[in-house]
């Protein structure tokens, strides 16, 4: 049976909006055709659904932590990230009853919201069961840390086992952050992924404790080693920010999204353009302003042409899961068009996860999920309200 639906606007992503355009798509939300107003009427569809708004592809959630859904509503606001690290810690135990029912729900949530595919940061196991049955597609990064150099063999082993243990689900073993991963195991990650063209991802820059720790080897990171256990008397301060000190450990064969990037300089952005070809950043911009209460400094991102994808961290840093919340904190405070701030949103991040031949755009033989979103027209731009109804 095919369904043709139409709204005010219909954004394709791929090719430019279309007016009152027309989405033929059958009982699989496989899209058929898309249509320009005039073409519908040429061709003498009638049975069209209309509705008030914009219709967009489903959307690509490039970080999220599953795991840490319970925490929602736990976690003190702009602490800074060391206070954050040391809260989640403190308060991640919990039943596994209580995580898997709060990832259950997240999962709903987010598929509510309009979310066709996720890449989720797992430390554990516990979220393989509620990715396998949830209607969002899932990568699982299983998450490596570990800051002491003599034990990068034992972790990279365990790592490798969960791997396995995720099995069918799509799964590649990424580095947490620059400051969590010692030399010994950012190369046996290398390795590891290079074998398995694997998809990295890293937190990158999400404090500026983060570049003071590496370029002088000072500041609050010094307390939470403490707070940690560890004795770093191995480090040493490199005088290079934090993306300038780690990025050379990575392999640039390997598509590898950095998230976070509120801390990131021109000189970093120059730096990674030069040393790494196939770079994605992510943007959690409600996750910065929960922890850190700042922005990255989007112009300098938008100058650098770099390729810009969102994230919703998780419900420790995050009121919701919801790529349009996270869309519309960008649009209020960097003014930007709706149809650059819908590119990240879904087809960046999908070309990232190697999946846009099924999703990030409205394009015929795609499956990737409508989303009708309410909008206001406001200065010759269209600002999305929040309104989301998700129609495939
Ligand atoms: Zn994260």
């Amino acid at each position: 049976m095919i369904s043709y639906i139409s709204a005010s606007y219909v954004y394709p992503v791929s090719s430019a909006p279309l007016e009152e355009g027309v989405i033929a798509l059958d009982a699989n939300g496989l899209i058929l055709e898309i249509l320009t107003a005039a073409e519908a009427v040429s061709k003498g569809i009638t049975d069209i659904k209309f509705y008030e708004g914009i219709l967009v592809p489903g959307f690509v959630n490039t970080h999220c932590h599953l795991e840490l859904s319970h925490l929602k509503g736990k976690i003190d606001k702009h602490t800074g990230l060391p206070g954050f690290v040391e809260q989640v810690i403190r308060q991640r135990q919990a039943k596994d009853e209580e995580v898997v029912d709060a990832m259950e729900i997240a999962d709903r949530n987010m598929y509510a919201q309009g979310i066709v595919a996720v890449a989720d940061i797992s430390n554990q196991l516990i979220s393989k069961e509620v990715k396998e049955i949830s209607g969002i597609y899932y990568h699982t990064f299983i998450e490596a840390m570990g800051f002491n150099p003599g034990k990068a063999a034992d972790i990279i082993e365990a790592a490798k086992i969960m791997k396995k243990a995720f099995q069918p689900l799509n799964a590649s073993i990424v580095p947490h952050a620059p400051y969590s991963v010692s030399d010994n195991l950012f190369n046996e990650i290398r390795k590891e992924g290079e074998v398995h063209q694997d998809l990295i991802s890293i937190h990158n820059q999400e404090t500026p404790e983060e570049n003071e720790f590496f370029e002088y080897k000072s500041g609050s990171f010094l307390k939470l080693y403490e707070f940690l256990g560890l004795n770093i008397d191995f480090f040493k301060a490199t005088g290079r920010s934090s993306l300038q000190s780690y990025l050379p450990k990575l392999s640039p064969s390997l598509k590898t999204l950095l998230v976070h990037n509120t801390f990131s300089s021109s000189a970093d952005l120059d730096f990674a353009k030069a040393n790494h070809p196939a770079l994605y950043w992510c943007l959690c911009p409600n996750a910065n302003l929960y922890i850190e209460n700042k922005l990255p400094a989007l112009p300098l991102f938008l100058e650098a042409g770099v390729k810009i994808t969102l994230g919703t961290d998780s419900l420790a840093s995050n009121d919701q899961l919801s790529i349009v919340a996270e869309m519309r904190t960008l649009q209020q405070h960097f003014q930007l068009p709706l149809a650059q701030l819908l590119s990240w949103a879904t087809i960046n991040g999908a070309e990232f996860l190697g999946i846009e031949d099924r999703f990030g755009s409205l394009v015929p033989g795609k499956t990737p999920g409508i989303n009708l979103l309410e909008y206001v027209e406001k200065d010759g731009e269209m600002w999305i309200t929040g309104q989301i109804k998700r129609l495939a």
